[in-house]
This record gives C-alpha cells, structure tokens and sequence, in this order.
C-alpha cells in the first residue's frame, strides 16, 4: 500500500489533508465546528487541540493543502488576504525597517503598509517590478527587509520575474514575498522561483465561489514560520471551522476551473484585441503582451483576469461597466460567475492621487467558467459600436 510516487498537482488538490473520518467512515471529513477541545486530565490533549484560535483539525486540513498545492513546507490559513499579509508583516518588521512594493500590487497591501505600518515607522517605496534596474536601484539605496511583488499585477496584467527578482531581494538581504493571487498555485508556485513567502487571497480563485473570504501564507523557512504562526494565534485573525471547510471544497475543483477561466479568458482577449472602441486588451496570453514570453515560462495558463482601456476615456469605460447582463457589476474575482470591475472608483479608490493610482479608461474584468459564447456576446453587446 506504499507506493510514494509524486502526484500530480490534481490528485493533491483532492487528497492532501483530506483523509476519511476514521470514526464513521465519512468520506468528508466533518467541519470541527467548536471552539474547545474537552481535555482527559490537565494537559490531556486528545492529537494536540486545544483551543480554536491554536488549532482547529479543520483549519489543519485547509494548511496542509495549501503548503502541498505551493509546494512549501508550512501553510497558514486567516480569516481574510489582509488578516494574512498583516501576520506576516508584524512576524517580519519592526520600527524602522523599509519595504519595497511593486507600482502595482493590490491596493489594500499598499494601504496596509503605508498607512497601518507607517504608523509605527515602517517606511515604504513602490517600484515598477518588470524594470530589474530601477528594482536593484532602490534595493542598494536603502536596507530592505522585505520584497513585495505581484504577477500578474492588477489591473495591469503586467508579468515580473518571480526568479530574477528573488535573487535580486536575496542578495540584498531582503525576504522575497509574492502575492500569487491571481495566478494560484495550479499555473504559477513562486516557491519553486525562489521566493520566500507565497500570499493569497483564498477569496479569490482557490475559495472560487464568492461564498467565503479567507487569506493563506505558504513558506518554507521554520524561524519564519514560528515567528508567523504565534502571530495567529497570538493575534487572533484565524480563519473558522466553516470557512476553512468550504475553502478545502473549492480548491479540489481549483485545476478545472483555472483550465476554464484561462481558455474563456484568452479567446475573449483574442476576440477584443483591435475593437475599434478599445486602445489596448491587457492579456499575458496574447502574443503582443510584452510579459507574454516570461508568462510562458512562469505560468501554466495565462489565467482569467484581463482588463481593457477605453478610447472613450472614463465616459466610455464607465458606460461599459454598466451595461453587462453576464458580466456583473462588483469588486472581488476568481468565482465561477463573471465580473466587470471599474478599478479607478472601485477596488482601487483607495491608491486614488498615489503613484498607484489606475487610469479612469481601465475595466477589469474577472472571465468566469460560463459558456465563452455567450460572454462575448454580452461584451459585444456593452461595446460601442465599431
Ligand atoms: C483580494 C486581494 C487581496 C486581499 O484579500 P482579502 O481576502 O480581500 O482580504 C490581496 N491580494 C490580492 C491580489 C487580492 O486580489
């Protein structure tokens, strides 16, 4: 029965951590909804558990997906993508450290660092991640003690070298952090790269549904790791029992539906590239994107996210946004369900008048696992006219 041949990333992403009940048999094993573990005598814990902020068996099954998906050592698992990220950072950083982010990682990890950090002297600079000049430049101009980068970044679609980038924040001493949200794990294992620290949104494609926020921490380095995980249980941001158990249900279809966001996504790319209304289609997937080569290389698939830029200036990109049937108006991505995205007002108003701020022709668009046919012809129909 020990036949330990490597699985394949779709085997994992239905067996790790998911053993069947050994009690009843359930193949599923059961939501360990309860705050307390009953102990036999004073220390007598029944396989460790004490207490649900420590550790919750089903808290447990979701980590030791998440670490076998990115192919890491420690997983961790909070209630959201920020309650994750801000673990790391007050595991890592004290006052006085710097941190350098990439001109266009997510708005609420800028916002983070600069205005909850900055207050207890964390000092931050964001740089363009795809210019490995300008990011060696700044990694000698100040000590840094942490990377931060996304690709594909949002909503550029802009693709940075998860490689490169590690040996540049290595050799400055610094630790290598990558937000692989957009990508997950199935096209994209940063570890594997070289980085240090894997970020995720589980509320985004891993979670895949819409129904449940939560954020995950994937690393390899056991100083790190046990220095992050007395921070959740020390701070508290732990995801719970029912969202840790429906995280693990979406990720076992995580491979189908990347393989479908990712084939929706690039003919609806390729369909738009050239529309008379449009000035630009950012899609890694198209030949012409100038991370198209580097994408090729890092990723599986080019994923489901792409964004548009309107001739017609904010009027025309706004006008768009609202007139969809399938592709509906809301922040978040990565569900099953389309979603059109205006990112100057909504998911990133808050970098409004910083350098990260978004044009106001940009729509973003999250492509779900619908039928391609028929979300281009809501795209066709919301487009003006050629
Ligand atoms: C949504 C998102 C986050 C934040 O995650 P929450 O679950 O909303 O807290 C971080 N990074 C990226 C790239 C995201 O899309």
């Amino acid at each position: 029965m020990s036949h330990k041949t490597p699985k394949h990333f779709e085997t994992v992403a239905i067996t790790a951590g998911q053993e069947f009940d050994p009690t009843t048999g359930s193949i599923i094993p059961p939501v360990y909804m309860t705050s307390t573990f009953v102990q036999d005598g004073i220390g007598g814990l029944r396989g460790g558990y004490e207490y649900t902020r420590g550790g919750n068996p089903t808290r447990t099954s979701l980590e030791t997906l998440l670490a076998s998906l990115e192919g890491g050592k420690h997983g961790l698992s909070f209630a959201s993508g920020l309650a994750a990220e801000d673990a790391l950072l007050r595991s890592v950083l004290v006052p006085g450290d710097h941190v350098i982010l990439g001109n266009d990682v997510y708005g609420g990890t800028h916002r983070l660092i600069n205005r909850i950090f900055g207050r207890w002297g964390v000092t931050n600079e964001t740089v363009e991640m795809t210019d490995l000049n300008a990011v060696q430049k700044a990694l000698a101009a100040t000590p840094t003690k942490i990377l931060w980068l996304e690709t594909p970044s949002n909503p550029m679609m802009k693709i940075s070298d998860i490689a490169e980038l590690a040996e540049l924040g290595h050799a400055a001493g610094a630790l290598v952090v990558v937000d692989n949200t957009f990508a997950s794990p199935y096209l994209q294992q940063p570890l594997s790269f070289g980085a240090d620290v894997v970020v995720h949104s589980t509320t985004k494609y891993l979670g895949g549904h819409s129904d449940v926020l939560g954020g995950a921490l994937v690393l390899n380095d056991d100083e790190v790791h046990d220095a992050v995980r007395f921070q959740q249980f020390a701070g508290g941001a732990v995801s719970a029992p029912m969202d840790a158990w429906l995280t693990v249900r979406g990720i076992k279809t995580l491979p189908v539906r990347m393989d479908r966001h990712s084939a929706n996504a690039q003919a609806i790319a390729e369909h738009l590239v050239g529309h008379a209304a449009l000035d630009a289609v950012y899609y890694p997937g198209l030949t012409t994107h100038p991370g198209h080569e580097l994408a090729r290389r890092q990723m599986k698939h080019f994923g489901g996210m792409l964004s548009l830029s309107f001739k017609g200036g904010a009027k025309a990109a706004r006008k768009f946004a609202e007139s969809m049937e399938l592709f509906q108006l809301a922040e978040s991505l990565g569900g099953v369900e389309s979603l059109v995205n205006y990112p100057a007002e909504m998911t990133h108003a808050s970098v409004r008048g910083t350098k990260l701020e978004v044009p106001d022709n940009i729509i973003r668009l999250s492509v779900g696992i619908e039928n391609v046919t028929d979300l281009i012809a809501d795209l066709d129909a919301a487009l003006p006219r050629r």
